[in-house]
């Protein structure tokens, strides 16, 4: 295999590019196998199709290559999409796009392996595989070519992306991931073919393939992580980025999964059921994070915080814990209720958190039937007692273009639609901020997200309502507010 080094390859043309870093490799902490003569190592590139900023915030893209690192037979290292002056450098010197830690050429690894935490990564899942000269089309590829796997929030639906990838992992990589690849090296130690690979692949129950789409023989089962949180976690603290991340605070996962059940929640049923981290891991956690990674921040993650048993106690053992080291907690996703702004008074000792609803349809009866229930008499009581606490703030998120109110009645589209009718949910949205704000006099900083169906939820065959609609919903929104 060639390797790329990016210095010696690019010089100084690396200066016309931005942040020329991200495409240098040597982050702290990465690990690095060396190349060797004869080497046998199965090659992994572990590819996040985004930007470096955004991918070295991704937990998931760590966990794959530090697990699979852990085999002394396996070689991963990461990738991510180049921007567009980089990749325009990458075609002006005919240089194929390679891994950070050593430089292999995409196209010259045994697997690349896709973590798509989002719809908008299929088209950079493309480039990833143009620039890393990879054959786009799986059924162009050959013995030489590497094995595209991809897995992820954003391919649980995988066939849209099935002319591209070979195979889909349908799950959590830590429930069979890491023994599929382990078995593909040793397949190609005894020297196998990719067709050879490619049907260990296709007998993983947890495994997707196109053949799938047509056919009613096998059926995939999502793999799940059932001992999460009772046995200690992948590593994911390192490698550390050389370039400032989106997300730049260290981060544990505490519980995986969701016990509530909104009905237009793809994680909520994705990640099904929920699981608790055992405390001693918590911990065990956040100590590399603060004293080997020398993170202060730190984001207690899950999908509902909240939800976390007895997540008081948890921030008074680590407040006590890492008291004199100037190390503040937050929780991305702490549904406010009742029960929740002394644990908002806890995690703001270091820094003030910040108070946020996320409420998605104002009224009750809709509220119901998403099955996610934030009354507007309790948010005001919350909110009353969080101004009379210090908060001055409060940050709401709402969906508009869910399958409520006049949405089934009303078939318009953006063109003829007219925003702001009785009965819409533009219209009982800012009735409702205007409402609040004027009661208890809080600033309120407002959210509106398009609602997307995703698959697997019960909401996963309704119609997604066109953009110019959506737009009108929400410029509806925005005049309305003072
Ligand atoms: S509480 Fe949040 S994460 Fe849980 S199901 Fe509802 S929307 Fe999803």
């Amino acid at each position: 295999m060639i390797l790329v080094n990016a210095l010696e390859k690019f010089g100084s043309k690396l200066n016309t590019v931005q942040s020329p870093s991200r495409y240098l490799g040597g982050e702290y902490g990465s690990l690095i196998k060396p190349h060797v003569k004869n080497d046998s190592l199965f090659n992994v590139a572990v590819a996040f199709p985004d930007l470096y900023e955004i991918g070295m915030s991704n937990m998931a893209i760590k966990i794959i290559c530090n697990g699979l690192n852990k085999s002394e037979n396996i070689r991963a290292e990461l990738v991510f999409a180049p921007d567009t002056d980089f990749e325009q450098l990458l075609k002006e010197t005919d240089t194929p796009l390679y891994t950070l830690g050593t430089g292999m050429p995409l196209c010259s690894t045994d697997v690349l392996a896709f973590s798509i935490g989002y719809e908008l990564g299929a088209t950079e899942l493309l480039a990833v595989l143009e620039n890393g000269k990879v054959p786009l089309l799986a059924s162009e590829r050959g013995d030489c070519d590497p094995i595209v796997l991809a897995g992820g929030c954003g391919v649980t639906n995988p066939a849209p992306l099935s002319d591209f990838v070979d195979a889909f992992m349908i799950g959590e990589a830590e429930a069979g991931l890491f023994e599929l690849i382990e078995e593909l090296a040793l397949l190609k130690k005894n020297g196998a073919s990719r067709s050879e690979k490619l049907e260990l692949i296709k007998s993983k129950p947890f495994m997707w393939t196109r053949d799938q789409l047509h056919s009613k023989g096998k059926v995939t089962r999502r793999a799940v992580q059932e001992n999460f949180g009772k046995v200690e976690a992948v590593p994911s603290v390192f490698p550390l980025p050389m370039v400032k991340p989106v997300q730049d605070h260290g981060v544990v996962e505490i519980m995986r999964g969701c016990p509530n059940g909104c009905r237009f929640c793809h994680a909520g049923i994705y990640y099904r059921p929920s699981r608790v981290k055992n405390l001693k891991y918590i911990i065990d956690e956040i100590d590399s994070l603060v004293f080997d990674a020398g993170y202060r921040e730190i984001s207690l993650n899950s999908l509902s915080s909240a939800d976390f048993p007895d997540i008081g106690r948890l921030l008074d053992i680590l407040n006590e814990r890492y008291k004199g080291y100037n190390v503040s907690f937050q929780l991305p996703s702490l549904k406010v209720n009742s029960m929740s702004l002394p644990v908002l008074e806890k995690i703001s000792t270091v820094r003030r958190s910040g108070l946020t609803f996320a409420v998605e349809t104002p009224d009750e009866m809709w509220q119901l039937s998403l099955n996610k229930e934030v009354y507007s008499t309790h948010l005001e009581e919350i909110i009353r007692e969080a101004k009379a606490k210090g908060w001055s703030s409060a940050k709401f998120y709402f969906m508009v273009g869910l399958p409520l109110g006049d949405y089934f009645t009303d078939s318009s589209g953006g063109d003829e639609y007219e925003a702001g009718l009785e009965g819409s949910e533009e219209r009982a949205i800012a009735d409702f901020l205007i409402d609040i704000q004027s009661r208890t006099r809080i600033q309120c900083n407002v959210n509106v997200g398009v609602f997307i169906p995703k698959p697997h939820t019960p909401y996963q065959w309704v119609r997604q309502i066109d953009p110019k609609k959506a737009e009108k919903k929400i410029d509806y929104i925005f005049k309305r507010l003072p």
